[in-house]
């Protein structure tokens, strides 16, 4: 197979670990007999510096006519007081809106070898959690009208679905639910919106397509106690905007390390998808070699799954992320209290040498 991948590594440690993604696409690419053929492209601080725009048109060109687009992260102290209409983040809304991408999909994986890095007991987590959410990206509040009075003190915002717009996620949630433990939950505040009202009568529209997946529905506020108290109920959650954006969040804090979790953006499959890490661009930490690159190495995983149908070579990728981490190999995040006995192993690694073992150990 041969696919065109745009890249945006984007800045901080977007550079470090979009470098480590590539050797073991490369790799992949090896094994399997398959031509990558990158695109470079420039976003964020970096375009901002170069062009004063943090997304100009012909980069985003280039995406638009890749066949998939990983990015690494964006932005950074050094242009936090540039003019707002030219922040960092707009490139994240310019790609999203620009490529048509209205599903967010963020497993929430909690790996049993990092079990002490999961805030909750034991008891709870068992032998690891694996929740896949499915955020509305594209519409809902905030995306809605919205507005201050003259005086400036009163404001409004304004939550707004259409069928389509809840149908096409639904979708994507019992597909996603069909090819894992079957498990739909809808999450919504359906005793008080109305919007929420038309979530669940769409879902119940879709529902008899799917017999084989249980659908069930939760508010807002149970679901986000239930995620602390009871996480291994869910499977695949689908939901609005904002509700998806605080949930995801809250996930990924159970599962312990935000250098684990990977993202892919979907639209209608016709053009390609968006893949990141969903961590930031770590200044902190920026080209030191010592970022956590098995994120974005996940994120193009998920790539090969969604955007080229390879779902072999994607597991060979999430295997052997698995088999590095049984052998006790860790970056300075996920070590976490056992990182003097991890370094004393000579397993304390950096974010070459992690790239470098996932590549070690494809299948
Ligand atoms: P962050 O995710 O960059 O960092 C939070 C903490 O986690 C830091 O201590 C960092 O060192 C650590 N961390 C993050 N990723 C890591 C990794 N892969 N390995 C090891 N440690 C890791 O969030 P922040 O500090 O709030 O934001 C920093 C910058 O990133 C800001 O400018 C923010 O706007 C931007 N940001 C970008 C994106 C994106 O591009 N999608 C997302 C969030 C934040």
């Amino acid at each position: 197979m041969e696919k065109t991948i745009a890249l945006i590594p984007g800045d901080g440690i977007g550079p470090d670990v979009v470098a480590e993604a590539v050797n073991v696409l490369n790799a992949i690419a090896k094994k399997y007999n398959h031509t990558w053929i990158y695109k470079d492209v420039i976003a964020g601080g970096r375009a901002i510096d170069m062009f004063k725009n943090p997304l100009p048109k012909d980069q985003l060109d280039i995406c638009l006519r890749a066949d998939s687009v990983l990015l690494g992260a964006v932005g950074g102290p050094k242009w936090d007081n540039v003019d707002p209409s030219i922040r960092p983040e707009k490139a994240l809304l310019g790609l999203r809106g620009g490529m048509k991408v209205y599903a967010n999909l963020r497993p929430a994986v909690m790996f049993p070898q990092l079990k002490a890095a999961c805030p909750l007991k034991d008891e709870i987590v068992g032998d690891g959690l694996d929740i896949l959410i499915v955020r509305e990206l594209t519409g809902g509040i905030y995306f809605g009208d919205r507005g201050f009075a003259s005086d400036g003190r009163s404001a409004y915002d304004t939550e707004k679905y259409s069928w389509e717009e809840i149908e096409r996620i639904v979708r994507i949630g019992f597909e996603a639910a069909k090819g894992r433990r079957k498990i739909l939950t809808v999450v919504d505040k359906a005793n008080i919106l109305n919007t929420s009202r038309l979530w669940r009568t769409v879902a119940e529209s879709v529902k008899p397509e799917y017999p084989d997946v249980e659908l069930n529905y939760l508010y807002i506020d149970n679901a986000a106690m239930q995620l602390v108290r009871n996480p291994k109920q869910f499977d695949v959650i689908a939901t609005s905007n904002m509700f998806g954006d605080i949930l995801s969040d809250e996930a990924s804090q159970i599962t312990g390390s935000i250098g684990m979790l990977a993202s892919a953006s979907l639209g209608n499959g016709k053009g390609p998808g968006l893949y990141e890490p969903i961590h930031g661009s770590a200044p902190d930490i920026a080209g030191k070699n010592l970022a956590n690159p098995l994120a974005t190495i996940l994120s193009a995983a998920m790539m090969l799954r969604y955007d080229f149908k390879l779902e072999d070579e994607a597991k060979s990728i999430e295997n052997a992320v698995q088999e590095v981490l049984n052998e006790g190999y860790r970056t300075g995040d996920i070590a976490g209290a056992d990182r003097d006995a991890v370094k004393a192993a000579g397993k304390l690694v950096g974010t070459k040498e992690m790239g470098k073992l996932v590549v070690e150990h494809l299948k």
